[in-house]
């Protein structure tokens, strides 16, 4: 069983080897002993998400994820088959969402298993789209724009919201949901690939941030101001796009990904905005929102959307893929394929 262990806290950006380590053990499916409610899973798909980075810090540091201990096989949202059950909800064969780590098999504790996505499972064995999207379109990274797009940005036909990180596994849902609300949708990304995929997207305008100013290109492309910011970035945009807000605009603050490597974080300078312009600026946690998860199936599964998925096969690649996420390496919703 090839696992990946976190092996050191990283102080900046991760380094594959450094802070992750591949070990590998072997695993007795046969004899393996299962206690009351625990089961044995075959991992098939695993999301690599930048949370995760959140996680990679001393426990001694609050925050919102419990803290990964040194040794500890990483963790995440997968995908997998379960292979042996002691556990009355899930047989042999069933499909398994919910947390695994990062290795190619799994045992889950029942507390864990209790904990799982039993509908998102389910619908993976009736479904005609890839079990890998029900980690991205269909899955957390998906349902953060579907819940919080409507709940924080509430769009209205006509509106102009900017989206960062716009070609990745939040931004581009993001930006088709707004297409099909009739707002007029700017995205950013840091790649003329991913330019180009946001003009197919049908985005009314992309810009690259790395190769343009971003102030010049928000004044060249938003006369009329911005009234909704998805914010997936923080830092330094998030300061400039405040000058760029109309009276009332909403901020969907989703990520702040270019804070996450360092303890200097940004100090915004323009926030006096909020109350000049009367802004509203609110953050969301997804996972607060589970309640909603089959109205957001339902709704997604009708929907015609595009969705890139950025698959690396092999577990042993995941810790350098982890590490691209930040670098912009990535292009669209990252996923581990393990088997
Ligand atoms: P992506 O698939 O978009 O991957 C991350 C992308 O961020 C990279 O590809 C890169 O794209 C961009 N990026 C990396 N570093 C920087 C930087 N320093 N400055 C600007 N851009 C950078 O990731 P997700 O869609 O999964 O996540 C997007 C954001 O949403 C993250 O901040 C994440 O933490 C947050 N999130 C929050 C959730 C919540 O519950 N609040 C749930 C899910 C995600 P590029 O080439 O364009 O630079």
């Amino acid at each position: 069983n090839k696992s990946i262990i976190f092996k050191a806290v990283p102080d900046g950006y991760p380094v594959a080897g450094e802070h992750m380590e591949l070990v590998t053990k072997e695993i007795d499916i046969e004899n393996f002993s299962l206690a009351d409610g625990d089961i044995l899973v075959k991992n098939h798909y695993m999301s690599l998400d930048p949370y995760m980075r959140g996680k990679m810090r001393h426990s001694y540091v609050k925050y919102f994820t419990p803290a990964y201990e040194i040794g500890q096989v990483l963790d995440g949202l997968g995908t997998a088959i379960v292979v042996k059950s002691n556990n009355k909800k899930y047989q042999v064969g069933d499909y398994y969402i919910g947390l695994i780590g990062w290795e190619e098999y799994s045992h889950i504790p029942a507390n864990v298993v209790s904990a799982s996505f039993e509908i998102l499972a389910k619908a993976i064995s009736k479904s005609k789209v890839p079990e890998s999207y029900f980690l991205g379109l269909l899955g957390m990274p998906g349902m953060s724009d579907y819940v919080v797009l409507n709940k924080i940005g509430q769009p209205k036909k006509g509106e102009t919201i900017f989206i960062t990180a716009a070609s990745g596994a939040v931004g581009q849902v993001v930006g088709q949901i707004a297409k099909i609300k009739g707002l007029r949708v700017i995205g950013s990304a840091g790649d003329y690939s991913k330019i180009k995929y946001l003009e197919e997207l049908k985005f009314d305008e992309a810009f690259n941030y790395k190769t343009c100013n971003t102030d010049e290109k928000l004044k060249e492309l938003c006369p009329n101001g911005i009234d909704i910011y998805f914010d997936n970035v923080g830092g330094e945009i998030l300061d400039i796009v405040l000058n760029h807000l109309n009276n009332f605009a909403r901020v969907v603050a989703c990520g702040m990904i270019s804070q996450y490597n360092t303890n200097d974080h940004y100090g915004v300078k323009n926030i006096f905005q909020v109350i000049k312009k009367c802004l509203l600026i609110q953050g969301f946690i997804v996972t607060d929102h589970l309640q909603e998860i089959e109205s957001f199936q339902k709704e997604k599964g009708e929907c015609k959307l595009k969705y890139k998925e950025d698959i690396v096969e092999g577990i042993q690649n995941a810790p350098q893929a982890f590490v691209n996420i930040f670098t912009g390496k990535n292009f669209g919703k990252l996923i581990v394929k393990i088997c």
